[in-house]
């Protein structure tokens, strides 16, 4: 028997929802955590390129059924056919927004503050300790602080920026100013960094990385502002965890915390190969963080220990 987990972090790309009115987009987000809602088990989404892909003709409204009406603005009732009236599908904000709203009681993610807009999914969760619940007033620390960044694409570009990395400075001092307590973070698309500790493309994954596909080039963001190194300089970041790759699942040292991979989960986006999720398991007393690969049917692989 399995052990149910007791959080799940979707890690981006699970619609296109640009291309799709409010209605449909938070349907198919809502049946793509539909897994962990069934289940009861609570969750925390990160935005990826393709869940806000800019808008595309589709082919079809060049048929004879043609161009479906545009979606106009309530009032004042426009008087041409630009005002304010368009096929815009749903961004970042309205799909945070449906998932975070009504319905909402197991869902962590949040919109982060505006200045880090266009990025949205920019949020921290703190795992409270044990200790806390069984001698209360005994420490007030977090066991373990997780933080989501945006790492944008589909409607802009692809990176975590300055003002992001400023935004991790200001509430990793504020909520861990000794680094006491161990730090994990989640974005979806790797940074350039994965480049250059990972296994040359379709070569052989050796040690010190830990993984079992190694079938693509990474696909790294378009730029570094400083997030990396922001992330280095802290003993307490244990592990950075992205998607975006499909054909990769590795772990690989940088510096001294851990640049991984997930596993492609889900039925949809490129690539055939078998689908998994990658486990993180996290002890406290002492602190420990270790990850696996757990295959759908159920095999596991690629043990790492993200904490030694
Ligand atoms: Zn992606």
């Amino acid at each position: 028997m399995h052990r149910q987990s007791d959080f799940v972090v979707y890690l981006g790309d699970l619609v296109t929802a640009n291309n799709l009115p409010i209605p449909n987009a938070s349907l198919y987000w809502d049946r793509a955590i539909s897994a962990s809602r069934s289940r009861g088990v609570p969750w925390a989404t990160v935005f990826g390129n393709h869940d806000d892909m800019p808008f595309e003709w589709p082919p079809e409204w060049f048929s004879p059924d043609g161009v479906p009406p545009l979606r106009c603005p309530a009032s004042p009732p426009p008087s041409t056919p630009d005002s304010g009236c368009s096929f815009r599908g749903t961004p970042r904000t309205d799909l945070m927004a449906a998932e975070t709203g009504a319905n909402s009681r197991l869902s962590y993610s949040s919109s982060g503050p505006r200045e880090l807009w266009p990025g949205v999914s920019n949020y921290v969760l703190q795992v409270l300790s044990r200790r806390r619940r069984t001698r209360a007033g005994d420490d007030h620390d977090p066991a373990l602080l997780m933080y989501f960044l945006d790492s944008g694409g589909g409607s802009y570009t692809e990176v975590v920026s300055s003002a992001q990395v400023k935004w991790f400075h200001s509430q990793s001092q504020f909520l861990n100013p000794n680094g006491r307590i161990p730090e994990l973070i989640f974005w979806h698309i790797p940074s350039t960094a994965y480049v250059k500790v990972g296994p040359k493309a379709k070569s052989e994954i050796r040690k010190p990385c830990v993984g079992s596909i190694n079938k693509e080039e990474v696909a790294p963001q378009a730029a570094e502002w400083g997030i990396m190194d922001a992330l280095a300089k802290r003993p307490s970041v244990k592990a950075v965890f992205v998607g975006h790759n499909h054909g990769l699942d590795w772990c690989c040292p940088y510096q001294e915390l851990w640049l991984c991979f997930a596993r492609h989960t889900g039925y949809g986006g490129y690539g055939g190969w078998p689908k998994g999720a990658r486990i993180i398991e996290v002890t406290e007393d002492p602190f420990s963080a270790v990850s696996w690969i757990r295959m759908e049917n159920g095999s596991r692989h690629s043990h790492v220990t993200l904490s030694s």
